[in-house]
């Protein structure tokens, strides 16, 4: 990661909805707008991989669990006729389903093929990783110390690959309540935590344990640690910090946790624009300086409305700590039926599979979409 902090300062600020703008110095100052933010490289494909089975697919297309968490993105897929299911069971035989990125557990991903349908695992690459690392290890007769959230869907899918072999811990108390494992003893862990409530229970597992395998490098994802860097960078900065993303999803929280551990003496988590704070005048209760960023899962467009309602005097200034270029192609049966279907061409395909398959690296998911609309 580069220590390199990039930054641009917008010419004029945002206006308020009704076209005015705030003055004297009560209301919002100024914005600093953490890059990266909001959608990883794993978001990114599951929710072009799904708009591509939306255009591909008669309706409905099931996903097993929310496609990423967060409702804007589920809603806008519900509108274009998608089921998100919680049992694959649910699903009519022979429907399409895609599997969502957190990854599933293998009992799932069986139960789906077996219902004869066409199956898409849009399971982030980062979290096989973890699956490989945990049955890898279990194969070889460890017992894994796994850091991750209780009944979050990427602990429940990872645990499940190897069930009898992993210990599920998040707190430093939980490592000191495991048994002495008589075998070899491996650590890994969730991919979006932060890595502050990481190192604290990995050290206790280190010291615990001292003869404890951990891979090369830690399970954290780029995307998570970028996040909250930037995100380190801004909260000092701050009177205010405002996170989007969605209640239940984990890494937005741990860049809620994180900015109220930088000091930050506000820090607000909110869905979007309309659950921020509003004086009776209609503006936004928040002063001074106001940080903004947006978990994994939040569209930039939720970014963009709380942007136009802090409505800052001095504009939005960017403040970069490194560039994210990751690129994560969708699942290769997709591609492959995806290609099949441009070849036929003329099938009444709207944007953005009427592009050619080679640009699915050039179309953002935010495009993707607003391309359902
Ligand atoms: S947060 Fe990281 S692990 Fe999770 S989907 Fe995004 S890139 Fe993958």
């Amino acid at each position: 990661m580069s220590d390199d902090v990039g930054r641009h300062r917008t010419s004029s600020g945002p206006t308020r909805a009704d076209g005015s703008r705030p003055t004297g110095s009560e209301g919002v100052d100024l914005v600093l707008l953490a890059e990266p933010r909001g959608f990883c490289a794993g978001v990114e494909m599951a929710i072009k991989a799904l708009t591509w089975m939306v255009r591909a697919f008669e309706p409905p297309v099931y996903c097993y669990h929310e496609i990423v968490h967060n409702q804007v993105v589920v809603r806008r897929f519900e509108e274009q006729g998608v089921v998100f299911v919680d049992d694959v069971t649910e699903v009519p035989e022979g429907r399409p389903i895609m599997l969502s990125a957190h990854g599933s557990a293998p009992e799932v991903v069986a139960a789906a093929r077996e219902r004869g349908s066409f199956v898409v695992d849009a399971v982030c690459p980062l979290v096989t990783k973890v699956h490989h690392e945990v049955r890898s290890r279990a194969d070889k007769g460890y017992s894994i110390v796994y850091i991750g959230h209780e009944g979050h869907e990427e602990a429940v899918g990872t645990m499940a690959v190897a069930p009898a072999a992993v210990h599920r811990v998040e707190s430093v108390e939980e490592v000191g309540a495991l048994p002495a494992f008589a075998e070899p003893v491996a650590l890994l862990a969730q991919t979006t935590l932060s890595h502050r409530e990481w190192a604290e229970v990995a050290d206790a597992a280190r010291e615990r344990f001292p003869d404890i395998w951990t891979p090369g490098r830690s399970d954290l994802c780029f995307a998570t640690t970028n996040r909250q860097a930037a995100l380190v960078e801004l909260a000092p900065r701050c009177d205010a910090v405002v996170v989007v993303g969605s209640a239940n999803s984990s890494n937005t929280l741990a860049l809620e946790r994180l900015a109220v551990e930088s000091g930050c003496p506000t820090v607000l988590r909110i869905n979007g624009a309309d659950e921020l704070p509003r004086r009776s005048d209609g503006s936004v209760a928040l002063d001074g300086t106001v940080g903004v960023t947006a978990g994994a899962s939040a569209p930039e467009e939720l970014v963009d409305e709380v942007l136009q309602a802090l409505a800052p005097r001095r504009g939005v200034e960017l403040l970069r700590v490194t560039d994210e270029d990751e690129y994560f192609p969708p699942p290769r049966n997709l591609r492959e039926l995806v290609t099949a279907i441009g070849r036929f061409g003329g099938l009444g395909l709207g944007a953005p599979v009427a592009a050619a398959w080679s640009g699915d690296r050039a179309v953002d998911a935010s495009a993707a979409l607003a391309a359902l609309d």
